[in-house]
């Protein structure tokens, strides 16, 4: 146990999502949701020990009143001098950024000029660290991109077939997403299965609203389904993925709707949603496909096809595969949606073993693969906070 605790903030334009943890065990002494932030009722609810307790900020409903009530509630339980550093998560970090650092003005200046590639999320980040650099100023700050992990994929990877000017001009490339999930998940495969990253080769599927996946050969990204957006790859809670680009004058021409309408309608109203016309929530999908559902069962059926051609196109860029492993909402909780993808990949030597699938579901993880058989498939929980206070505690000199 470490005497200094990490705060890890996570911004958004809305909403400020915040933990202390205790980065050696990855314990969380408390954690916050700031939510409706510019809005009359913005609030912060905090979360102590299981017990939750409700703080309005009508008074102050922007970034900096979230902080400085998160402040006013660490002051008031004794934890406020024993915050050691603060790690912030950016969701872009562009071609500037392969790893996570200590925030100073220059990093700041590279943040800003990432948005072009992250309009919605780069700004808000950058309004809550400006908010908790002011108000824990005493102690470091640092930064982790959920894009740095995918840096090291291969330029054959990352490149689309378009004019290359479009690449130099404007950084038009594959970019991917979910970096800091993937990395946690494949130290953690390797810990698991009592061997070093070294020439491990995985395929890692992040299936949460937001969905992804990414192969990875010692430790290091080789290629993922987002691309230039989070909009690309796999089918997700209500994003369509990979569709054919011509939707857009197809939807123009026949269905009269404007850039705007097809943007909304591929990102918001696609996906699970979009096929199941019912939800975009698995579980409510699971038990409607149960029931006869013909669009639930369509959805879950789409879901777990384009997830398992991608799990063998994936193994290609891992070089082989030695697991593949399930994160995220879906991947740690359905064992439905994990069964079916495997029963697609049989022809790759992939297993599953239902009743170690079954076992697996709500936080337990394991090997899921039956006995004997080669590649594994695995569940293993995500712990995004703990990968942003363990490299936040690194960067800061607290071990
Ligand atoms: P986010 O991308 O918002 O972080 P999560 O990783 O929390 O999302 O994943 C949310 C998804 O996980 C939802 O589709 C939800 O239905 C699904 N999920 C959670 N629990 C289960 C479960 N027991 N069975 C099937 N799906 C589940």
């Amino acid at each position: 146990m470490s005497d200094k605790l990490i705060l890890v903030l996570n911004c958004g334009s809305s909403s400020v999502k915040g933990a202390v943890l205790d980065s050696t065990n990855g314990d969380v002494l408390l954690s916050c949701l700031a939510e409706k932030l510019n809005l009359p009722d913005a609030r912060i609810i905090f979360k102590v020990n299981g017990e939750k307790h409700t703080v309005s900020l009508a008074e102050k409903p922007n970034h900096t009143g979230a902080v400085e009530a998160l402040m006013a509630e660490l002051e008031a339980r004794k934890l406020d001098k024993r915050i050691g550093a603060v790690g912030h998560r950016v969701v872009h970090g562009g071609e500037r950024f392969k790893e996570s650092c200590l925030i100073d003005d220059e990093v700041i200046k590279g943040i800003e000029e990432c948005i072009m590639l992250a309009p919605l999320h780069n700004p808000a980040h950058l309004l809550g660290i400006r908010a908790a650099m002011s108000i824990f100023s005493h102690v470091p700050h640092a930064v982790v991109f959920d894009t740095a992990f995918h840096q090291s994929m291969p330029e054959h990877a990352y490149t689309y077939a378009v004019p290359r000017e479009l690449y130099r001009k404007y950084g038009l490339r594959r970019y991917g997403a979910h970096g800091t999930s993937y990395r946690f998940v494949a130290a953690e495969a390797a810990r698991l299965l009592g061997r070093s990253e070294e020439g491990l080769r995985l395929v890692i599927a992040h299936l949460g609203n937001g969905a992804s996946i990414a192969a990875s050969n010692s430790g290091k990204c080789r290629d993922t389904s987002m691309g230039l957006t989070p909009l690309e790859g796999l089918v997700m809670g209500t994003r369509s993925g990979d569709i054919d680009a011509n939707v857009f004058p197809f939807l123009h021409n026949n269905a009269g709707l404007n850039i705007e309408q097809i943007t909304d309608l591929l990102h918001k109203q696609s996906g699970l949603l979009g096929i199941s016309e019912l939800s975009n929530d698995c579980r409510e999908i699971e038990e409607a496909a149960g029931k006869g559902h013909e669009g639930a069962k369509l959805a879950l059926e789409v879901f777990a096809y384009r997830l398992a051609k991608y799990v063998a196109s994936m193994s290609v860029a891992a070089g082989g595969l030695d697991a593949l492993v399930f994160t995220g909402g879906i991947g740690e909780n359905s064992d439905t949606i994990r069964s079916k993808t495997i029963g697609y990949l049989g022809f790759l030597g992939l297993t599953v073993d239902e009743k170690a699938n079954l076992a697996a579901r709500f936080g337990e993880g394991g090997i899921i693969s039956q006995a004997g058989s080669t590649p594994l498939a695995m569940v293993i929980p995500t712990n995004e906070e703990l990968m942003i206070a363990q490299d936040t505690a690194h960067l800061a000199g607290i071990e």
